[in-house]
């Protein structure tokens, strides 16, 4: 196994570390991993000028999985466009094809609480968002602000998929559903946009070669309201890009902790990128305080999906349930009077756990 590490900007260099921590642990029990570091974001910028350099590039292609940090901060935004931290990122996963988004939205029962919904709405959910992350709107042409004959501007966007960037993230969807409770819902707006008519026609087809999933439909303003109304309700989400940017970030705040949300990226084959939800939190970069779970829950995803260690990824998951329900809370997740601790002493306390869970 072959993992490349891009620690990147602000937190992202703190949380990988204690990421890196769970790894030597396994490694210490007999895990063959390689790992090797390279710069990304605007780490990549400060060391050649490139948010992506070759380099990292090249590293990326030889690997079987990316386990990513967070990149940006204030220090960049004044670069020329091309070469902004987010730059890097999109190119990535454009160069590797990583057109499915994979985010789950598990609310952990010690952490019912922190959601801004009622505990009793958002206890036991565990759902996973996939979205299409190289289509859509985001990059259809034409595109542009024009301006009329009468002087009057206006902007346009080409909302577009074609059959086969459809049909591939379905078989993602229903594969992702097979893992687990075997139900999927996609979501479109079928009843306006023609490019969604056929992303449910299609979907329907490819429904055909997985008799074992139920499979349930959808429209996107619907869904968004029953993400609030009843969020158990759902297993597996599919869906657009857009549709998906929106909800997934909707999801996500339904478990109250962003610091606590892992995502994957997945192209055709197994090969992934594995990241935190969340940015580079600059505002707390440095300090110490970021909390890393987001980021171990990633490399327990990457077990899981790139490296064909369902075992371990359980057991990550497991270490990091344990280390909640010992008490351990980073500030983003503490309730008022709860005591917090920092980055280290929670990825210590995994490890801990890790360990335990295995004696
Ligand atoms: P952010 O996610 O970095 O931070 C939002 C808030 O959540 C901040 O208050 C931050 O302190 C807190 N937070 C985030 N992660 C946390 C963690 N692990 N533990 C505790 N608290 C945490 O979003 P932002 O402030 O809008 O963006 C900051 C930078 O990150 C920008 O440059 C942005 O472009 C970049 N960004 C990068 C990614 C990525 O790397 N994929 C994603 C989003 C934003």
């Amino acid at each position: 196994m072959k993992v490349a590490v891009l620690a990147g900007d602000g937190i992202g260099p703190e949380i990988i570390a204690e990421a890196l921590k769970v790894i030597d642990v396994l490694r210490a029990e007999g895990l063959h991993i390689e790992t090797e570091a390279a710069a990304v974001g605007g780490a990549g910028v400060d060391l050649t000028g490139d948010p992506l350099p070759e380099a990292t590039l090249k590293l990326c292609r030889e690997s079987d999985a990316i386990l990513f940090g967070a990149i940006g901060g204030p220090q960049y935004d004044v670069l020329p466009r091309e070469q902004r931290p987010e730059r890097g990122l999109l190119r990535l996963r454009k160069e590797l094809d990583l057109f499915a988004n994979l985010r789950p939205a598990k609310v952990f029962p010690q952490l019912a609480a922190a959601s801004t919904l009622r505990a009793d709405v958002v206890a036991g959910l565990d759902m996973l968002i996939i979205r299409e992350l190289t289509g859509d709107i985001y990059f259809g042409e034409p595109r542009g602000i024009r301006i009329e004959a009468n002087g009057e501007r206006v902007g346009f966007n080409t909302m577009i998929y074609s059959e086969s960037e459809i049909r591939r993230v379905a078989h993602v969807g229903f594969q992702s559903a097979q893992r687990r409770n075997h139900r999927l819902c996609s979501v479109d707006k079928m009843n306006v946009l023609e490019a969604t008519q056929l992303w449910r026609d299609v979907v329907i087809e490819v429904s055909k070669e997985y008799p074992d999933v139920e499979l349930s439909h959808l429209l996107v303003d619907n869904a968004a309201m029953q993400l609030v109304r009843n969020p158990r309700q759902f297993d597996v989400i599919l869906t657009g890009n857009i549709f998906g940017d929106i909800l997934s970030d909707e999801a996500s705040m339904l478990t109250g902790s962003i610091g606590m949300l892992p995502s994957a990226s997945l192209n055709a084959g197994s090969q992934g990128l594995y990241e935190p939800i969340h940015g580079s939190a600059p505002d707390i970069a440095g300090k110490g305080l970021a909390n890393p779970l987001a980021q171990i829950l990633s490399l327990a995803m990457m077990f899981r999906y790139s490296l064909n260690r369902a075992d371990l990824a359980d057991r990550i998951e497991k270490a990091v349930e344990d280390t909640l329900e010992a008490g351990y809370r980073t500030g983003d997740i503490a309730m008022p009077g709860e005591k917090k601790i920092g980055t280290v002493e929670m990825g210590d306390a995994v490890v801990r756990a890790l360990k335990q869970g295995h004696a």
